[in-house]
């Protein structure tokens, strides 16, 4: 309805004008054969499988790709390289594979692997359990770089001022770096060079790269981006390992002993300082000068058992009393054994 008195007469109900219908995007279907399985790794180190298809026309436009989600969507649906395919695409969604015609196989259909490996870094991927997604754990993988760069320099880890996303991503892309720990290599007469940089601006970030070096360790953890590993969980690891060496050396078992550091914490900390990118990414900010090390007196952040002591006797439901022991010194409490 198009007359505007005719729509006044209509009026509108609560949520819509009835003048107007909805118009939705009827989903198309086709049907098409998938020549090879991608995968493309996202700005934050998930791996997405794509059907690299026969093109086909359909809902408007040629497609040539589909998303398959992940890997429990192609074993759900058994879908194997070289399979005849029902796709299916509605307005700007991206096509999807909604069905795989199995009498259409030969027998030469392959079924497809997610890579051990990052295509882009070459870092160790990973699954974590109860997930579905597949990730790269490299901190130098040039899909995630950007993503890893405006971490590494916001308030809560190396909180270095006058760094937005769009100068990060000016700096990538004039090569003046690569990961974050270049950062403290850039001169200034390079970033006086970039869009609405000055001289002036220039040197005040120099300053602020300059005052990050002395940022407590804890920051310098938070700021490497573990998964799993926040501003809480990097302070505890700060205090309780003083030197990212020694926390570099530490087993899976032995962080998981640490009150409030659970399994899942463990495995990625280990996962990220076994990785070769990671050990050149932390020589290379050890020699700019960027402070590894906790030099605090204290190693206990959490004081809420300050001042009492515990008698632990008999057999604990939940730990060892070895366990218990350890936990209640992490909180300032001390244990007596009668
Ligand atoms: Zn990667």
């Amino acid at each position: 309805v198009n007359e505007l008195t005719a729509r006044e007469m209509l009026g509108d109900t609560a949520k819509f004008p009835r003048w107007s219908i909805a118009y939705k995007y009827p989903a198309e279907k086709q049907q098409t054969v998938i020549r090879d399985i991608k995968v493309q790794v996202g700005r934050t180190g998930v791996l997405t499988p794509l059907a690299i298809l026969d093109t086909v026309h359909i809902a408007g436009s040629n497609v040539s790709r589909a998303t398959l989600h992940n890997l429990d969507f192609i074993r759900e649906k058994d879908i194997r390289i070289g399979d005849t395919v029902i796709i299916q695409k509605a307005g700007d969604i991206i096509p999807a594979v909604v069905e795989v015609i199995k009498e259409n196989r030969d027998g030469s259909e392959k079924e497809f692997e997610m890579p051990t490996h990052c295509l882009e870094c070459g870092a160790l991927i990973v699954r974590e359990e109860g997930e579905a997604a597949y990730r790269c754990t490299g901190v130098n993988c040039p899909a995630q770089r950007l993503r890893n760069i405006i971490h590494f320099v916001s308030r809560n880890a190396m909180d270095i001022d006058g760094l937005g996303p769009s100068i990060i991503e000016q700096m990538i892309e004039k090569d003046l770096i690569e990961t974050a720990a270049d950062l403290y290599y850039v001169k200034a007469e390079d970033i006086a060079e970039m869009d609405k940089m000055g001289k002036k601006s220039a040197q005040n970030l120099i300053n602020a790269l300059e005052k990050s070096k002395t940022n407590p360790l804890y920051r310098l953890i938070n700021a490497f981006g573990i998964r799993h590993i926040g501003e809480k969980a990097a302070k505890i690891l700060s205090a309780k390992y003083k030197t990212l060496d020694n926390l570099r050396n530490a087993s899976v078992e032995e962080l998981t002993e640490i009150a409030d550091i659970g399994g899942k914490m463990a495995q990625s900390v280990v996962e990220f300082f076994m990785q070769e990118q990671s050990i050149a990414f932390i020589d290379k900010l050890e020699k700019a000068g960027v402070n590894c090390i906790d030099d605090s007196e204290d190693s206990i952040i959490d004081r809420r058992f300050e001042g009492m002591t515990f008698v632990l006797t008999g057999t604990l439901s939940k730990y060892k009393r070895s366990e218990a022991g350890k936990i209640i010194e992490n909180y300032g409490g001390k244990t007596s054994s009668s």
